[in-house]
């Protein structure tokens, strides 16, 4: 069986940026990443076509915001990507549409934060990728379409298995990147029968582990049903498109829609996602596939009146493509924030990193990247 000092589950901002971290503190831990998706991404991952090699989507965040002044080991993390040119400042336009279909220039925080917006060239998901490069593969084994299911607490010892407990790795320390593994919303959508974490650690055993599964049992999360377009080659005549269209607060409560956003193709095509609100119906394994079709034809439907105040864009649909919709059962955390200080558990040799870490960059990916850059410095400092 595999033994490493290290088991990260979760290959998004926070896990890639933890393991690139340790790597440039000179780290000599041997170290396991687990990702059940097909690469790394996570909710800031892009959608690729099996029969067209250049076509990437953006299907989960399609940017994010960073502050203005940033912590050094942040800035540390960030500057090769920046200066590799795969994390950018996108500087195209950001838009709000009103309940009337109209569009002018947004003007909120969250459409239009202060510090701009950054994206990964070419694609989101290179983010998570340059991450992992740097921190280079002699101490690092990558695993992905791994879904951990059973977590075991042995002496000193985690062991780490999938859902048919066909694969199997054995870990000094664990760290979770994503709830999954310890919140009860994996008991309905899963149809699981426990809390892997929980049941890996009986109540009483480490106090600092209790109290983080205690908050995270009432945090929620907000749910997202992405729809995906090909839209085509667009007849643009110099004209330039915004990067997202934020809708205001009455065109949400009229659409149920979040933003859309529109990405071009390196083969002159668009993309379009459509963020879709939540439906309020619960998602389990026997109502997911019937969801998915309900909230695509919504959103198909709605897309003539969203596009209105885009001609080009409105021309485009009638040859469009729908590509599906990617459901988001935890798009970003709403409440309930574990605070840092119990981002490490020493008890039981377990960690946590995330968006759901309390920051500033709380429910963003600013927080995933912060929570996994300090964790780093808190694994290194207590080896
Ligand atoms: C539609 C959408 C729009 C967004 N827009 C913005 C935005 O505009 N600005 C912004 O700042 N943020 C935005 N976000 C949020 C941002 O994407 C997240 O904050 C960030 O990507 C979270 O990174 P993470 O590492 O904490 O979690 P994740 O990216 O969720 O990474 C956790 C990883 O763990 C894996 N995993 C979980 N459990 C298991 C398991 N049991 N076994 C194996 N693997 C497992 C998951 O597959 C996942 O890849 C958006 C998110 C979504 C979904």
């Amino acid at each position: 069986m595999t033994e490493v000092d290290l088991a990260v589950i979760g290959a998004g901002l926070s896990g890639c940026s933890l393991i690139s971290r340790l790597q440039q503190l000179g780290s000599d831990l041997t170290i396991a990443l687990i990702e059940a998706g097909r690469g790394p991404g996570g909710r800031a991952a892009t959608r690729r076509r099996r029969e067209q090699s250049s076509w990437l989507l953006n299907h989960g965040a399609p940017g994010f915001s960073l502050s203005g002044s940033l912590p050094e080991s942040m800035e540390e993390l960030l500057a090769p990507l920046r200066s590799a040119g795969v994390l950018h400042r996108d500087n195209r336009a950001v838009l709000s549409l009103d309940a009337q279909a109209s569009l002018s220039p947004a003007n909120w925080p969250a459409a239009c934060p202060d510090g701009g917006w950054w994206h990964g060239i070419p694609c989101m998901a290179s983010i998570c990728e340059a991450l992992l490069d740097a921190a280079g593969s002699i101490h690092l084994s990558r695993q992905f379409e791994t879904r951990v299911r059973w977590l075991e607490r042995r002496q000193d010892h985690w062991l780490v298995q999938n859902e048919d407990r066909s694969w199997c790795l054995r870990a000094k320390r664990l760290v979770l990147s994503g709830t999954l593994l310890a919140h009860p919303r994996s008991l309905k959508m899963l149809a699981w029968n426990d809390v892997p974490l929980r049941s890996a650690v009986k109540e009483g055993v480490d106090v600092g582990l209790d109290t983080a599964l205690s908050l995270l049992q009432h945090s929620q999360t907000e749910v997202r049903w992405n729809l995906m377009v090909d839209l085509g080659e667009l007849a643009l005549n110099g004209e330039k498109l915004p990067a997202q269209i934020w809708l205001n607060d009455a065109a949400k409560a009229r659409w149920k829609v979040e933003r859309l956003v529109l990405q071009p193709q390196s083969d002159g095509r668009w993309g379009l996602v459509v963020h879709g609100l939540d439906s309020g119906e619960a998602i389990t394994p026997q109502n997911q596939s019937r969801l998915l079709a309900q909230q695509q034809q919504r959103l198909l439907n709605l897309l003539p009146e969203l596009v209105q105040a885009l001609p080009v864009v409105s021309a485009a649909l009638e040859q469009a493509t729908p590509l599906g919709v990617m459901r988001w059962g935890a798009s970003r955390p709403l409440n309930n924030p574990l605070p840092p200080e119990l981002q490490w558990c020493p008890t039981s040799g377990v960690g946590f990193c995330g968006d759901w870490i309390e920051g500033p960059g709380f429910g963003r990916a600013e927080g995933a990247i912060l929570s996994g850059v300090n964790l780093a410095e808190q694994l290194h400092a207590d080896r």
